[in-house]
């Protein structure tokens, strides 16, 4: 062959590798596209905190023939924040059914389901104005919650409206006019200062007036002036009456977060106010999911949701066998 036939081979190789290396980086898979913004996420049951596997470690230490399994199972459970008195009582469950051939997971599965209950969804009325009263102390994500809750029911439908009663906490009132917008529900706000009650009474005449479907009615949460916080949520309550709604449900927000310790902060408003439900935030962080059973056998009150992300769609209807699946898996 002569050069030229060479070097025009050549050139004609190079030329069809550069074609395949070009192609191939053009059509490689790439970084999905985002969500739209306005996009629902899929709305799915669940989620919050991650895979704890205690189920391994409670198969081993039945299996091995080392010291007392029984104080061993409360010590690893303790571990994951179950908290001292739900501890005692599955491991009293446990060990009431426990026969040498059981599976002490399935057990702790069956048990940790009987302490959660079976999942609950807010109890709407469908007919009339529903007021939803949301509690907590500053910080634990109630404000947030408001918003991702307006979504979920908006969503679904509903007209939605929120009455920014936190007139004490600087900046709660503009914070709650964003997560409206977000949500497309409306605000019903006064001034910083301004008497919750009043607030209150505004929003139920005003949402009443417009057919709206549902009130989230965002609360202050300054837990160092306990009693007037408390004297001053009762009075929103009566102030609702008095306009003429009735509360549906009053829900606790509690950042998992705060473990044991907001468990005990939180009792103070299961003294005030009739609780119907908790919803947990922050499961997304470090949070242990043991602190769910805590809650559950401390206070008493149903799991309505979780928090999961700080983001419009991040909250979740609990669901039971989900978290069981993860606590154990
Ligand atoms: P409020 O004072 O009780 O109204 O609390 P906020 O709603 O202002 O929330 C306090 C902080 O917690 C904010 O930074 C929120 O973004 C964050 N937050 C609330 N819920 C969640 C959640 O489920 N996950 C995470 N990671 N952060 C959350």
């Amino acid at each position: 062959m002569s050069p030229v036939v060479w070097i025009a081979v050549v050139v004609v190789v190079v030329a069809i590798v550069a074609v395949f290396v070009w192609r191939g980086r053009t059509s490689a898979p790439s970084v999905p596209a985002p969500r739209p913004a306005s996009a629902p996420a899929t709305i799915t049951s669940g989620g919050g905190f991650g895979s704890a596997g205690l189920g391994a470690r409670v198969r081993s230490l039945f299996g091995s023939a080392n010291g007392d399994a029984w104080a061993q199972l409360e010590d690893l459970l303790l571990k994951a924040d179950v908290g001292p008195r739900a501890t005692a009582d599955l491991t009293t469950r446990i060990r009431a059914r426990f026969t040498p051939d059981a599976d002490p997971v399935h057990l702790l599965r069956t048990e940790v389901l009987a302490i959660l209950g079976p999942s609950r969804p807010v109890d709407l009325d469908g007919g009339d104005l529903d007021v939803i009263l949301v509690v907590g102390v500053n910080g634990s994500g109630k404000t947030t919650t408001i918003g991702k809750l307006a979504a979920l029911l908006v969503a679904d439908g509903k007209r939605v409206s929120l009455a920014a009663a936190d007139t004490f906490r600087a900046a709660a009132g503009e914070q709650l006019e964003i997560w409206a917008d977000r949500a497309g529900a409306q605000l019903v706000a006064q001034d910083r200062g301004a008497d919750p009650g009043a607030v209150a009474f505004d929003a139920v005449t005003s949402a009443k007036a417009r057919g709206v479907d549902v009130l989230l009615v965002d609360t202050a949460g300054r837990l160092h002036t306990k009693q007037p916080l408390m004297a001053e949520l009762q009075k929103v309550k009566r102030v609702i009456a008095k306009a003429g709604a009735n509360v549906t449900e009053t829900l606790l927000v509690l950042d998992a977060q705060t473990g044991q310790n907001g468990i005990a902060q939180a009792r103070a408003f299961t003294e005030a106010v009739d609780l119907t439900g908790v919803v947990l935030t922050k499961t997304d962080g470090s949070a242990k999911g043991g602190v769910l059973l805590a809650v559950r056998e401390e206070l008493d009150l149903p799991i309505r949701f979780v928090g999961v992300g700080e983001e419009l769609h991040d909250l979740r209807p609990f669901d039971p066998e989900s978290f069981a699946d993860r606590l154990l898996g």
